[in-house]
């Protein structure tokens, strides 16, 4: 029997990181995925160990856009880490001319297609679905492992329709939970940034997330992770009291913490 863990190292405008991998039942870790790149090479590889996890538990590198704090470390990732990075041709172009991804960005890309890709050959496959937010390119995933399917999807104004139905199949969603609309009206943020986030192509708001998690949830749905919480214009305890009551009691729903790193997960069996 294998199983699935999933944890979050950093979640937020403040630096994103996430880990997925299948582990035997001896507890180590067979292969992963991370995706994005938001902590340095050195925070990483405390927070794995503090799991017994190193980069060995990872074999690639999944990326939903070139803002800042979803690369900040991808150019030190690749020079030190060198796992493969996978990335579609429009955004791979937009951080080759970007000047944190660097120099060994270039040897560590590999071409993300259209429908499944195989990033461990017979265990992981991941599939790309693009949702709207100001970046050259931005994209969610699909990513099923040993069958097990996860969608992750962070930085996105609304929740496009292919997003939805590749939800409606997952036993675990890792949905963007990013504001609460009156702590933004009345918060520290001017008018331009509040209008920003507020679009079509901004973020989603706690309410935005509980209607997509309501039209998605279905009865094979484990687990729900809220993530990428603002600092300044949410909290955990809104965004989970938000989300709760379209949930049936049985599915776990966590907000990713922003800082600090979350425990590892077990999400299910395989
Ligand atoms: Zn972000
Ligand atoms: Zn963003």
């Amino acid at each position: 029997m294998k199983t699935i863990k999933f944890k979050s190292f950093s979640s937020g405008s403040c630096g994103n990181c996430y880990f997925i991998g299948i582990f035997h039942e001896n507890g180590k870790c067979e292969c992963g995925v991370l995706v994005d790149a938001g902590i340095s090479p050195r925070r990483l590889k405390k927070e794995m160990a503090a799991d017994g996890l190193d980069y060995s538990s990872f074999d690639g590198i999944l990326v939903t856009h070139d803002h800042f704090d979803h690369i900040r470390s991808l150019g030190s990732y690749c020079k030190h880490i060198r796992k493969p990075v996978w990335v579609t041709e429009k955004l791979g172009n937009a951080m080759e001319s970007h000047h944190i991804t660097g120099e060994y960005f270039h040897e560590c890309r590999h071409t993300l297609n259209e429908g499944w890709n195989e990033i461990v050959p017979g265990r992981i496959s991941a599939r790309y679905f693009a949702v709207p937010h100001d970046a050259a390119q931005t994209l969610g995933y699909a990513i099923v492992l040993d069958g097990y399917r996860f969608v992750i999807m962070t930085d996105m104004g609304e929740v496009p329709k292919e997003a939805m139905d590749l939800a409606k199949q997952a036993d675990t969603v890792v949905i963007e939970s990013n504001y609460d609309p009156e702590m933004l009206r009345n918060g520290p943020y001017p008018k331009e940034l509040q209008d920003r986030i507020r679009s079509s192509h901004g973020h989603l708001s706690n309410c935005q997330c509980a209607a997509a998690i309501a039209e998605f949830a279905h009865e094979g749905l484990r687990n729900v992770f809220l993530c990428h919480l603002s600092e300044h214009n949410n909290t955990p305890a809104l965004a989970h009291d938000c989300s709760r009551p379209v949930l049936e009691a049985s599915v776990r729903l966590v907000p990713l913490p922003r800082q600090s790193a979350s425990p590892l997960f077990l999400l299910g069996n395989q």
